[in-house]
């Protein structure tokens, strides 16, 4: 099949009541933003139709569409004025059980949505040998949208979008984007339910490489489908980590470096009026990450929220997402991390706060903050 037609049906925005119109302008900016110039948008009957495009092109085009959140499902179409409906079902090319839908939205069409589909269902008997009907377990449904105007929808498939909210509707996030699995997954949900994201890299060059730091660029852009445009804020951290590692006890060198990560975040987010700090951390995956490690992250926080949408997830969960997303592959890709670089033999799993500002008082918090900062691209 061709299609010269897409529809698209969007979901959640349904129950937003006042909220609706701002959801709705949004949902169709954001897919303006998607498809650009290569076709032309209507919203009509409550969906969105997409035509005008290059024939070859439906396939890539309807990916795109697919992966704008706050659409629940995308079907491509053929378009044709009334009297050409049963051409196209002369062009099906059935095998096995079917049955024919039809929606008749035009009242002055001369036969009732029955009779069409039975007229529908007997013009593919004719061509298709292996063909026969089944109106309650069917394996294809072909689906007839008989709409004002004289043109027709037909349609046999309504494939998955991706749900969720449009981008922008929640606020905007800084997400701390590491080169591993689990950030960008995160970053992922969070747009997922409305936020858009700009994202934050640590790196500590030279211990981190120029390809560690092309590989966190392509995480970005491998999310732009679905989080739209970003920036990519990069902070050096080396005289942080030199500084804590020279200084501070050993145990305790992650999780001190984490709560400067935090502290920059913080900075970061209020200069550029994030909403909020996305991480991409998960309940006991690493040392790190237990409750006392979590908690002596969100006191730096001060009035900004930190959202871990991946907190309860399991590992194997997180990277059937990745791989869905379409980031797994460059997330295990071998490159050194900030984290990664000076790791501490036991890294301490129940950290408290009185310790970590024990070791902190060491040193220039301030200074180092405001230095990383000031060296930010
Ligand atoms: P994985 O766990 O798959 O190796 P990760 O991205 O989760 O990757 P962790 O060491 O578990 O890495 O770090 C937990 C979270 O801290 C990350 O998800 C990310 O949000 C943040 N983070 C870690 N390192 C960096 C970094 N260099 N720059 C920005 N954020 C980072
Ligand atoms: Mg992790």
């Amino acid at each position: 099949m061709n299609a010269n037609v897409i529809i698209a049906r969007y979901g959640e925005v349904h129950l937003k009541g006042n909220n609706r119109g701002m959801f709705m302008q949004r949902l169709t900016k954001n897919l303006r933003d998607a498809v650009g110039k290569d076709c032309k948008i209507e919203l009509k009957n409550g969906r969105y139709i997409f035509t005008e495009f290059e024939q070859d092109k439906w396939c890539a085009l309807l990916d795109r569409i697919a992966k704008v959140f706050g659409l629940t499902s995308v079907s491509p179409c053929v378009a044709v004025p009334h009297d050409q409906i049963l051409r196209v079902m002369e062009d099906e090319q059935i095998n096995g059980a079917f049955r024919v839908n039809v929606n008749r939205a035009d009242k002055k069409f001369p036969h009732t949505s029955m009779e069409f589909a039975a007229i529908c269902g007997a013009t593919i008997l004719k061509k298709c040998k292996n063909a026969k009907v089944d109106l309650y377990d069917p394996d294809d449904i072909i689906f007839v949208d008989i709409r004002e105007d004289n043109i027709a929808y037909v349609y046999g498939e309504v494939n998955p979008a991706v749900g969720g909210l449009p981008v922008g509707t929640a606020g905007r996030a800084l997400v701390l984007l590491s080169g591993g699995i689990d950030s960008p997954v995160a970053a992922w949900l969070a747009s997922k339910r409305g936020l858009a994201v700009d994202f934050i890299h640590f790196s500590s060059p030279p211990y981190t490489s120029d390809m560690a730091m092309d590989k966190v660029r392509r995480l970005a852009g491998a999310l732009e489908p679905y989080c739209g445009k970003s920036r990519l804020f990069t902070v050096p951290v080396t005289q942080i980590l030199q500084q804590i590692n020279a200084l501070c006890v050993d145990e305790y060198t992650i999780t001190i470096l984490r709560r400067f990560m935090v502290r920059i975040a913080r900075e970061i987010a209020e200069q550029n009026g994030h909403d909020c700090i996305v991480t991409g951390e998960n309940l006991a995956q690493v040392a790190s990450q237990t409750i006392q490690g979590i908690t002596t992250n969100n006191v730096l926080a001060g009035a900004t929220p930190i959202l871990r949408p991946l907190i309860t997830y399991d590992k194997s969960e997180i990277i059937a997402l990745a791989q869905k997303i379409g980031t797994y592959g460059i997330s295990v890709e071998p490159h050194q991390d900030c984290c990664t670089v000076f790791v501490p033999s036991s890294p301490v799993i129940s950290p408290t706060i009185a310790k970590c500002e024990k070791q902190e008082q060491k040193l220039e918090i301030n200074a180092l903050v405001k230095k990383a900062i000031q060296d930010m691209e």
